[in-house]
């Protein structure tokens, strides 16, 4: 093959060549390059919070965190639970740099939220990948949140601003402290850019996995006090409740 100066290019043209399932081999059926019986085999999340998404054993309940504290976010739509093997494509896709990987999930992340508006669920005027630390994303390269966002936009015609929201100086890495300290962390970490407007805007926040909500709290304050009329998160994956 040529080499390619276009890095998008192998990306598009990877997904449009239909050849065999991205998790198992066997040719694929769907034009993701997954076939179906490894399609329902993902962890699909279930029942679940009607609020934050918390994996629940029926649907349309509250639970209890968000009836005790009502999260500043208005709804959290994510497809699937953090489990095998979707934890495992996406720390793929964030520490190996698998593009083709990430690109399959906000494709299906699309579709579960194209259903999702069809059944009346309110669009968003724009969509705010969760940002990373500026430390973080020299190493990474990359922010899988912006990456997400802009297939997200792509697919669903949905605008994405990824220079709005900043994470101010280098917080450590979250996954490494506890849920006191993680707030402690989140209060003063994200600021508002200066050409940001985001006044009676509903917005929609994107990130891979949501795990304690505390970011997405966080960032879902700053825009409600900023004067957003609405605060969505979409991610790809939810994690249960430790212990669950
Ligand atoms: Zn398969
Ligand atoms: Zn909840």
């Amino acid at each position: 093959m040529r080499c390619q100066p276009d890095e998008r290019l192998p990306v598009y043209s990877w997904l449009k060549n239909k050849q065999s399932c991205s998790l198992c081999d066997e040719p694929a059926d769907t034009a993701q390059r997954l076939c179906s019986s490894c399609e329902a085999e993902l962890p699909w999340l279930r029942g679940h919070c009607r609020v934050c998404a918390l994996p629940l054993p029926d649907s349309g309940l509250v639970c209890g965190g968000c009836l005790q504290r009502p999260p500043s976010f208005d709804r959290v739509l994510a497809p699937w639970r953090y489990a095998f093997p979707i934890d495992s494509l996406i720390t793929r896709f964030k520490h190996q740099a698998k593009w083709p990987l990430g690109r399959l999930l906000g494709e299906l992340l699309s579709q579960h939220l194209g259903h999702a508006f069809d059944d009346g669920l309110a669009r968003p005027d724009l969509l705010l990948p969760v940002p990373l630390a500026d430390r973080r994303q020299r190493q990474r390269g990359f922010n899988q949140a912006a990456l997400l966002a802009l297939w997200l936009g792509e697919q669903l015609q949905l605008p994405a601003q990824a220079r709005w929201l900043q994470r101010i100086g280098d917080t450590p890495a979250q996954q490494q402290l506890d849920a006191a300290a993680r707030k402690r962390n989140l209060r003063r970490a994200f600021a508002l850019s200066a050409e940001s407007r985001v006044t009676g805007l509903h917005l929609a926040l994107v990130d891979d996995v949501l795990t304690t909500g505390a970011t997405a709290e966080s960032l879902a304050r700053l825009l409600k006090k900023a004067g957003a009329a609405r605060v969505d998160v979409y991610c790809l994956a939810r994690t249960p409740k430790p212990g669950d």
